[in-house]
């Protein structure tokens, strides 16, 4: 399995391709404002585009889900709590959006366990609720990688005080994670990489449900 990074607009967000070279298949991890970066670096592969996988769906992280779909026909991919938002969010303005996103439609809806196939790299959903009720990790046993979106960056994690977000379940969804191989490569939507072992912060965490 190879690993390519892109860091784009609206908001530095990292977005993976992840592609096996003999296939010449390949899923792109988030699409963010990455169209004009991905596209031509699809064609100078020789690749294609079966999935856009969504790690959740907030305007930074699925902006050009529906340009990239309709260029490459590839499957837009997201967890069925956040569905709502491909469609939503075109009528959601935000300050940090040149303009809204153009609605998305879910080809693909994920829970827990779907697992995609691109070639013979077998990627698993892990429903990760906490930053949205629909965030997503995509585990990759073979190749020892967990592309974590806003769930778990390094040193930290995303925010629980938006709409759809939860502090309990981010609690849970950490603690979770922290379960994997510690020598996972973590792959986040923002930031460095980092390794689940590196994580150690979240041993010590702790959740008082508010009474
Ligand atoms: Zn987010
Ligand atoms: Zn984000």
């Amino acid at each position: 399995m190879e690993v390519e990074t892109f860091v784009v607009p609206p908001l530095e967000n990292n977005i993976f391709l992840v592609y096996n070279a003999a296939t010449k298949e390949a899923a792109l991890i988030d699409s963010s404002l990455g169209a004009a970066k991905v596209l031509p670096r699809l064609k100078d592969l020789g690749l294609t585009l079966k999935f856009v996988l969504n790690t959740h769906g907030h305007h930074d992280h699925m902006a050009d889900d529906a340009p990239i779909a309709k260029e490459t026909g590839a499957k837009v991919a997201i967890h069925e709590a956040d569905v709502y938002r491909l469609e939503k969010n075109a009528h959601d303005p935000r300050p940090y959006m040149p303009t809204p996103p153009p609605p998305a439609k879910a080809d693909l809806v994920l829970k827990e366990a779907t697992v995609v196939k691109v070639g013979s790299v077998e990627i698993e959903t892990i429903h990760t609720p906490g930053h949205t009720e629909g965030s997503v990790c995509f585990y990759v046993p073979a190749a020892n990688v967990l592309f974590t979106g806003d769930t778990l960056m390094a040193g930290t994690f995303g925010i629980t005080g938006a709409p759809g977000g939860s502090p309990a379940m981010m609690y849970r969804s950490l603690k979770r994670l922290y379960e994997l191989p510690p020598d996972t490569q973590v792959l986040p939507g923002h930031g460095p990489p980092t390794h689940v072992g590196d994580e150690s912060w979240i041993a010590n965490l702790r959740y008082a449900a508010p009474h």
